[in-house]
């Protein structure tokens, strides 16, 4: 048998799933579970992206797609042993900055966590305890997405709200903090010299944000109590007066809970085009509703960026990631363009080839782009605790 390690990423009607083995970086296999209690589908890949047979049977719950994933990896991958896995979780509290052997009590103290992140949180928990259900004495651990940011100042912690509130836990978090570390740890092992420097990371995904990394750990982030805050997402708003929830309050009459669908699935990128979520479609659509949506987040991307360097007293590079950041070209320069003032400028030709380093030779800040690689971060995390 080959030893192999998990790593799992169970959202609200999805889970993503990795295979690796106990040592290498590679993935031996690569999956999705989509779209779970409704028409759900699961598909996976082997190392070369070429799709594999998935065994048969219902998607409607958590417990039904793992299960599903574990019949498939014992007809893709007989001769694997799972040995360790591990999870991604959204939410660690105020003190967690590293990744925790899952046991009950860790599993207590998570589901206190759960009204930090309501729509994230309980899945995240239904997943851990679907393999718990499936993999029962092996070890599991947690990664979370706040610990990253764990020892940002208090400046960037806080908000100017009555100090009771910070004390019971409303705080600036931040998030994607499974990305930034794998941003930080491949600058660390790539380019120790910017690693030891000031460095913006934009992570735009489908969830976007950006973080200030300087000497290697977070010092601000975008997002903050929640993962609405900062920049504009595909669904998401991003940043917002809280004059408008209270608007939305007392006189549109929404409930708590119209509010979190119109902030969290009708906003950003879809609301504002009206059209579609995915920067794909945007870019290729044409409408001047989708050149608005796309207008604005670059422009605000721009202003969270200048803030992000602001924090650090200046900055020496900027890591693009995150299928946006990764994939598109046109946002990339787009948001360098009239960047001068922060040294950035970028060489369209490498930018157009997605270059690795994609800035201009004379430009005061290296600009990147670093494909991220939150798997591997979870499945180190599972490996150091065999
Ligand atoms: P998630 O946050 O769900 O992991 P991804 O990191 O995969 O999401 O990012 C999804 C976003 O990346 C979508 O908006 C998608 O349109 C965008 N994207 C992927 N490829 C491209 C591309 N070639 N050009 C522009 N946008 C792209």
């Amino acid at each position: 048998m080959t030893r192999a390690i998990l790593a799992l990423n169970a959202g609200s009607s999805s889970l993503k799933v990795a295979v690796y083995p106990e040592t290498g970086d590679r993935p031996l296999l690569t999956g999705l579970a989509d779209r779970i209690g409704a028409e759900g589908k699961l598909t996976l890949r082997d190392e070369g992206g070429v799709a594999l047979p998935v065994a048969p049977g219902p998607l409607t719950t958590q417990a039904e797609a793992m299960r599903r994933v574990i019949e498939s990896l014992r007809i893709d991958l007989p001769v694997a042993e799972i040995v360790a896995v591990g999870h991604r979780v959204v939410h660690g509290g105020p003190d967690r900055d590293a990744p925790a052997h899952i046991d009950d009590a860790l599993l207590e103290e998570l589901a206190r966590y759960a009204p930090f992140a309501p729509l994230h949180q309980p899945h995240n928990l239904n997943g851990i305890r679907a393999a718990l259900a499936e993999f029962p004495g092996i070890p599991q651990v947690a990664c979370f997405d706040t610990a990253f940011h764990r020892h940002h100042p208090w400046v960037n912690d806080t908000f100017a709200l009555p100090r009771a509130y910070y004390d019971k836990g409303v705080r600036r978090y931040g998030f994607h903090g499974v990305s930034y570390d794998y941003i930080a740890g491949h600058l660390a092992e790539t380019a120790p010299h910017l690693h030891d420097g000031r460095v913006v990371v934009a992570h735009l995904g489908n969830g976007a944000s950006a973080c200030a990394i300087q000497n290697g750990r977070s010092v601000a982030s975008t997002m903050g109590f929640s993962a609405l805050d900062g920049l504009p997402m595909g669904t998401r708003c991003g940043q917002l007066d809280p004059g408008v929830v209270l608007y939305l309050m007392e006189q549109e009459r929404l409930t708590p809970a119209q509010i979190a669908d119109l902030l969290y699935k009708q906003s950003g990128l879809l609301g504002l085009s009206g059209l579609s979520n995915d920067m794909r479609e945007l870019e290729a659509s044409g409408t001047p509703e989708a050149a608005q949506a796309i207008d604005y987040f670059v422009f605000r991307l721009q202003r969270e960026i200048g803030a992000m360097a602001a924090a650090m007293g200046g900055i020496d590079a900027l890591v693009f990631c995150g299928g946006i950041g990764e994939n598109s070209a046109t946002i990339r320069a787009r948001t360098c363009e009239r960047m001068g003032w922060m040294g950035i400028e970028i060489d369209h030709h490498r930018n157009g080839s997605h270059a690795r380093v994609i800035s201009s030779d004379l430009a005061r800040t290296t600009v990147m782009v670093i494909p991220t690689d939150e798997a591997l971060v979870i499945v180190r995390a599972a490996r150091a605790a065999l």
